[in-house]
């Protein structure tokens, strides 16, 4: 069981910000911008890979919902997904980190 799973399960709290039958967006507990949320489907899907269209589908008007409720779809916000090793994904339970709140830095992210 991910610890994401434990949070949909009710097992560890978390800082919600929305939740459906299916997702749930959440505060980062180590946040790396002012705002730092993540959004997740309740049920596991390992990564971005194994997602169906369906769900994405469905997990896009979410996020919209959750960016207009922080108000971040007027000021603009970064999604992102980690994928696997490489991408630095750290729970196997799929996740777009929410990053905004004021203006993002940007740079080349790969180490050799
Ligand atoms: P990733 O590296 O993409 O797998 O991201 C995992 C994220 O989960 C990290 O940003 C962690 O800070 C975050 N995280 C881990 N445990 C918790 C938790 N209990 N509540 C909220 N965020 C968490």
């Amino acid at each position: 069981m991910t610890i994401f799973e434990k949070i949909v399960a009710g097992e560890i709290p978390c800082n919600k910000v929305l939740e459906n039958d299916e997702f749930l967006a959440f505060h980062d507990i180590n946040p790396i911008a002012p705002i730092h949320v993540l959004i997740i489907p309740k049920q596991c899907v390992k990564d971005f890979e194994e997602v169906s269209g369906e769900i994405m589908a469905k997990l896009t008007l979410f996020t919209q919902e959750v960016t207009k409720h922080l108000g971040l779809d007027k000021k603009g916000y970064r999604l992102v997904t980690n994928i696997g090793n490489d991408g630095g994904q750290e729970v196997p339970h799929l996740h777009f980190h929410l990053l905004g709140g004021g203006k993002l830095s940007w740079g080349n992210l790969a180490k050799k």
